[in-house]
């Protein structure tokens, strides 16, 4: 009566085989059938693992050689025209394009008779709140559908072919149009389901006619702020898809349901999967509403997060709801594994106590069936003995000192009631910094990193591997640096960076130096394609133990008479790109973090350093999925920066940097972080997006970015006056200056050095006319 599944399962492979299988294909080094071979061993082998954990049900449908979504594309015949697929290219040649673009080939004008246009990918978004990025389906009138269900068919056979039972997953027809986007103004998307729902049902009777007898269909828009045309749709569209007399098992998760809760209670399908480590306080009232004949698939162990599960208390819940769902229920993660490592007890950058505080997908599978088993017979004395095992990890885990550190607390707790304010209001530190710095108008500078050029990232890779002495290193990076500073003054420009040489990531730089990170060997999730992130866990207070930037930054200052920016991560930041501790807020790990970077900035403030930016690119996506919890996130998040940044005088500036610029919906918590100077992103939007800042009067100093740093194109420097122009029409020029849309790491010195060149003339000009 009870049965164990989960929703999905990471697709990478332990050793990230897929990484490299794919890379190798576009590369051109195997192919497309090799490639196959690869994508079939690892489902293979991990509906294995799903087999062997003991579910009743593998999942099918959830691998994909670049993302779901894109699978579903195919699937539903929803290829856009524009990228002129005749249909006689292979399936998944077509599939790389759409995921990749194409570059054009003979793009100079001397051949412009035969040159075959440049195709870019499909839009690239994150999934809902996490760090996954999903291909965006478009649409517009002429959009159509129709069922390409091969791929999904064979990979359906190779499970029954290895006596799985199988469950098939989708992503559900709302879902699909609502992650989707209209490509042409005043076209509404959701007119499609009409069409589109018939395809599904199709597909859905045809999964039946082949065995399947559990659909789990996602709708994970569920837990949005659904607007009632929206809801309305899940309605005509399951009461619709209810005629192929499948079993659906429709799935929800990443947010509580709230008013879409009777909504999900009352569509007509054979079960519901609700998210019970997000919205725990929705449990009871599903397990009533949900009728009796349904299935209530609870998901209990958090897909979302690496701690091992307290299975003392999942146990209590779940208890409750098996009596009231007269014995029936289902148990699974909480959504998806995609957002986990595939593993982590045995990782070999882990000292033994600290794993045994992890659980990566596997070790969540067998947390999700010990607590099946419980549930009939926690007497047993295997049960009991794992049962206990697991206490035993999490007590030790809450009392443990590397967890709890006194110090942070006491300073948590006694911290004055101004720490997270200047002393003076901005238009007296303008003036104050003004005097100091003594810039020009439309200053010019950099987001912060410079080319990290092969030669850098070996000798930071030899250093690690213990090949390269300390002495050595720190030679070789401050020749790099000394490098870029010339190169910077040869180039006139007015604020300097140090250029980032030593740092492989933002985060890891920092998580790596203070207290209470760790770094698995192993713990890769996918962030998009063939590209993972291993994030760092945050397990236990943080502080920091010595400075972590300073000698970098003044040896750098030291080379010019210049100003240098100090360059350091925000809390916010280094928050939300790692793995964080759930035995307390995350507003407090926050606070935490930006004490200790509030620390650092204080730091490089007495080295002499007069501007140090703060950077905050992860921000916005912190926001909750719910807008009614924006500003709870917002305030808090606020507030961390500005303790962060506030520990320093008058006259010293303080920068902050975000990649992107849509902050019209928040702009007044971004003007509350009261950054003296803030950078962004602005040039691919034309300067459109630098309106709101405009609209709201944003108080304090804007650098506008004027050239987009993706892409090795040197820009001109009229095409960036005429940016600045703009930027000028809205922002009075005294607040303005000039910089690119973010770090230049990934671009080489050839493009990088003729660019700013041409971004400094830009600046002249601008002058020039002023004057
Ligand atoms: N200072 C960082 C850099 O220049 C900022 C990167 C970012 O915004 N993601 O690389
Ligand atoms: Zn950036």
């Amino acid at each position: 009566m009870i049965r164990t599944h989960t929703l999905g399962f990471p697709r990478m492979g332990a050793q990230r085989e897929l990484k490299q299988a794919l890379e190798r294909h576009w590369r051109g080094e195997i192919t497309a059938e090799a490639l196959e071979t690869t994508g079939r061993e690892l489902r293979a082998r991990h509906w294995a693992l799903q087999r062997e954990a003991g579910l009743d049900f593998v999942t099918v449908g959830d691998f994909a050689f670049y993302d779901h979504m894109a699978n579903h594309i195919q699937l539903l015949g929803s290829e856009p025209a524009r990228f002129g697929f005749t249909g006689e290219e292979p399936a998944l040649q077509r599939y790389f394009t759409m995921a990749r673009g194409e570059a054009g080939e003979h793009s100079h004008s001397c051949c412009a008779g035969h040159a075959a246009a440049e195709v870019h990918a499909l839009e690239m978004t994150k999934w809902f709140d996490t760090n996954y990025h999903y291909l965006v389906p478009e649409f517009d009138a002429t959009s159509d559908f129709s069922l390409h269900a091969e791929r999904l068919f064979a990979e359906l056979a190779e499970a029954q072919a290895l006596q799985h039972s199988a469950k098939v997953v989708l992503v559900g027809p709302v879902s699909f149009l609502w992650l989707g986007k209209s490509k042409h103004e005043g076209f509404d998307r959701l007119s499609l389901l009409g069409q589109l729902v018939p395809v599904y049902l199709d597909l859905l009777t045809r999964l039946a006619a082949r065995g399947v007898t559990c659909v789990q269909m996602d709708e994970p828009v569920l837990g949005l702020d659904l607007p009632p045309a929206w809801a309305e749709a899940l309605r005509q569209a399951y009461a619709a898809l209810a005629a192929a007399g499948q079993h659906i098992l429709l799935a929800t998760y990443f947010s509580p349901l709230r008013e879409n809760l009777a909504l999900a209670c009352e569509l007509p399908v054979g079960g519901l999967h609700v998210d019970g480590v997000r919205a725990p306080e929705e449990l009871v009232a599903v397990a009533a509403q949900l009728p009796a004949e349904r299935d209530l698939s609870v998901g209990i162990v958090d897909g979302r997060n690496i701690w091992r599960a307290d299975l003392d208390q999942a146990l209590l819940t779940l208890r409750k709801l098996q009596w009231q769902r007269g014995g029936r229920l289902w148990i699974a993660p909480s959504c998806s594994l995609l957002h986990v490592p595939i593993s982590l007890r045995e990782d070999a950058a882990l000292d033994s106590e600290l794993a045994s505080w992890l659980s990566g997908a596997v070790e969540k599978l067998a947390e999700v069936k010990l607590l099946e088993r419980a549930l009939w017979d926690c007497h047993r004395l295997e049960v009991a003995a794992a049962l206990a095992g697991s206490r035993r990890a999490l007590a030790k885990r809450a009392a443990s000192s590397r967890v709890q550190n006194p110090e942070v607390a006491e300073r948590l707790s006694t911290l004055p009631a101004k720490i997270d304010q200047r002393h003076s209001p901005f238009p007296a530190r303008q003036a104050l910094q003004r005097d100091r710095l003594r810039l020009p108008v439309y200053p010019t500078t950099t987001i912060g990193s410079f080319p990290q050029t092969a030669e850098i990232r070996a000798a930071r890779a030899a250093y690690k591997r213990g090949q390269l002495a300390e002495a050595d290193y720190r030679d070789a990076m401050q020749h790099e640096i000394a490098e870029a500073v010339a190169r910077q003054e040869a180039l006139g420009l007015d604020v300097l960076v140090h250029g980032e040489a030593e740092r492989n990531d933002m985060v890891e730089y920092f998580g790596e130096q203070l207290e209470g990170f760790a770094f698995t060997a192993n713990g890769w999730v996918q962030s998009y394609g063939s590209r993972c992130v291993k994030p760092p866990v945050l397990f236990g207070d943080v502080s920091r133990a010595k400075p972590m930037t300073v000698d970098w930054t003044a040896y750098a200052q030291g080379l010019t008479p210049k100003p240098m920016k100090g360059m350091l991560t925000g809390p916010i930041t280094i928050l939300q790109w790692s793995f964080v501790r759930d035995d307390q807020p995350r507003a407090t790990t926050a606070l935490q973090i930006a004490l200790a970077i509030r620390d650092e900035v204080q730091d490089l403030e007495r080295a002499g350093i007069a501007i140090i930016q703060i950077d905050e690119p992860a921000i916005r996506e912190g926001l909750p999925l719910r807008r009614s919890e924006w500003r709870a996130y917002l305030q808090w998040a606020a507030r961390a920066f500005r303790v962060s940044a506030s520990g320093v005088g008058d006259a010293t500036q303080i920068h902050t940097h975000m990649c992107y610029s849509e902050f019209n919906d928040i702009l007044p918590e971004i003007a509350s972080m009261d950054a003296d100077v803030i950078t962004i992103e602005t040039s691919r939007s034309d300067m459109e997006l630098l309106r709101g800042f405009g609209d709201f009067n944003y108080p304090n100093e804007i650098g506008p970015g004027v050239y987009d740093i993706h892409s090795p194109r040197v820009p001109s420097s009229s095409e960036m006056l005429r940016l600045m122009k703009k930027a000028a029409e809205v922002i009075p020029p005294e607040q303005l200056w000039v910089n690119p849309d973010c770090g230049l790491k990934t671009r080489g010195w050839v493009e990088t050095e003729a660019a700013l060149r041409q971004m400094v003339a830009a600046a002249k000009e601008l002058r020039d006319e002023m004057a």
